[in-house]
């Protein structure tokens, strides 16, 4: 007797609950439920491919597949392939660690244009997740507008600035490498606050500020990077960063390629065109003033505002923090019997780290809550059963080693370590060895 434990959502947070559980022997049993024929979620189509040291975090994560209690079930979406009432006949307990992968909207007029974006579609796609589509025709734009003042701004932009060169090293899809080689020369960052209210960490904003053959542009009197007493470390790291990049560019003759603009106190009003976006109607006010309009020629538009979470048919949902409301990860109204983690427990905020103390939150408070009351293996029905009864090709861990493999190939031949794989067809043939 012991506790069968579902949890949905391999991504940071999801493995880290399930590390935590593995510490108790009242478990006997954790199935992790994936939608995507890969684990690790937003480390794997989040994080910038041009930050392979962060993405090394997924090999400890993968240590909590070895343990034989623990099982995989890649490309088996929850809500569609197997139904939260399916979870409930099958486990003690479950645990939604599904993240937060939607954009949240600016709410003007013209977001809706071809070329106007959410940089969830844009990082998804740059990633190859398989359920995304290329979002814009790359081709063709020479300017691009940003909008936000997060570390997700900066990716995009930073990315969307790389040289071919660097791309090429990285595990990009080779289609999104090549649709990225495009003409792009202007890249212009709307941040509706000041220098000091920029949510940017430091090397992030560094990396940016000192990308080769990019020219950097302030388009704020300089008087609004000094540093005031009592700013934060973080906040005077930025501003002397901005100071620096802007006693190195005043003046400067040399002509890059390429010009990163970064505007303070600047709000999008309207993104102007008639099919597809040809510019940015732009409010800057700074405090004190003065208030001026403008316009920026773009053919790209990304706002990188914040992601947000989906309901879970029959939870609880609260739609302005995009998350569903909870106690220490569990959910009220369940019997204790369902719980929450990571990005769908606190919202979209934090880096990877940030979830492995919400996951031992929430697997204590359940294992708090359920202790060794659990039926577990073998009273309860194994899922897998159900699965297979049903035809689907569920991807296990050896199979997700057979993607992982198809793709180091893929690598090879391209000159990278590895490239992935965008397309859910390949992902399964490579994982059935149907190829
Ligand atoms: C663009 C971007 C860049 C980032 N870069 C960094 C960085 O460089 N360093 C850093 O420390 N942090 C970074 N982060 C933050 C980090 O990615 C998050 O803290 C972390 O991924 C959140 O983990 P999670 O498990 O809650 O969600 P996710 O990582 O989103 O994982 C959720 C998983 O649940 C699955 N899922 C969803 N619904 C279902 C369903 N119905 N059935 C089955 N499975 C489902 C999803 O497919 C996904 O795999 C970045 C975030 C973003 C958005």
């Amino acid at each position: 007797m012991g506790l069968a434990i579902a949890v949905v959502g391999a991504g940071p947070s999801g493995i880290y609950a399930v590390q935590r559980l593995l510490r108790s022997e009242d478990v006997t049993r954790v199935d992790v439920l994936e939608s995507l024929p890969a684990p690790y979620g937003l480390l794997r189509y989040g994080v910038a491919a041009d930050h392979p040291k962060t993405k090394t975090v997924s090999r400890a994560l993968a240590r909590a597949f070895e343990d034989e209690r623990v099982r995989f079930f890649g490309n088996v979406h929850v809500g569609r392939d197997v139904s939260r009432e399916d979870l409930l006949e099958h486990y003690d307990a479950v645990i939604y660690a599904t993240g937060a992968r939607y954009d949240r909207d600016l709410g003007i007029p013209g977001e809706e244009l071809a070329g106007s974006l959410g940089a969830a579609h844009f990082v998804a796609w740059y990633s190859g997740h398989p359920d995304v589509l290329k979002p814009a025709d790359w081709h063709g734009t020479s300017t691009l507008v940003v909008v936000g003042a997060g570390n997700v701004a900066l990716d995009v932009s930073r990315i969307s600035l790389q040289p071919r060169k660097l791309l090429e090293s990285t595990d990009m899809p080779r289609e999104v490498v090549d649709e990225l080689d495009h003409e792009l020369t202007d890249v212009h960052l709307l941040c509706r606050r000041g220098p000091e209210h920029v949510k940017f960490t430091r090397v992030e904003l560094a990396e940016l500020l000192e990308l080769p053959d990019v020219r950097i542009v302030l388009h704020t009197d300089p008087a609004a990077l000094a540093e005031q007493e009592g700013h934060p470390r973080e906040v005077a790291t930025n501003l002397r960063l901005f100071r620096e990049a802007y006693a190195h560019w005043d003046g400067n003759n040399d002509h890059p390629r390429k010009t990163m603009h970064f505007h303070f106190w600047t709000t999008p009003q309207r993104i102007e065109g008639e099919m597809s976006v040809t510019g940015v109607d732009v409010l800057t006010a700074p405090p004190g003033g003065p208030v001026t309009e403008g316009r920026i020629d773009a053919q790209a538009v990304i706002r990188a505002i914040g992601y947000r979470g989906e309901p879970i048919p029959g939870l609880p949902f609260d739609p302005d923090r995009c998350l569903i409301p909870n106690d220490e990860g569990e959910v009220a109204g369940t019997a204790g019997r369902e719980y929450v983690t990571g990005w769908i427990k606190r919202g979209p905020t934090g880096v990877i780290g940030t979830n492995k103390g919400d996951a031992a939150e929430t697997a204590e408070r359940l294992l708090e809550n359920l202790g060794s009351a659990g039926s577990g293996t073998p009273t309860r029905p194994d899922l897998a059963d159900k699965l297979e009864a049903s035809g689907h090709p569920a991807v296990d861990w050896a199979r997700w080693d057979r993607i992982r493999a198809a793709e180091d190939a893929l690598g090879a031949e391209h000159g990278a370590a590895t490239v992935k794989l965008a397309d859910r067809e390949a992902m399964l043939r490579a994982a059935f060895d149907t190829d």
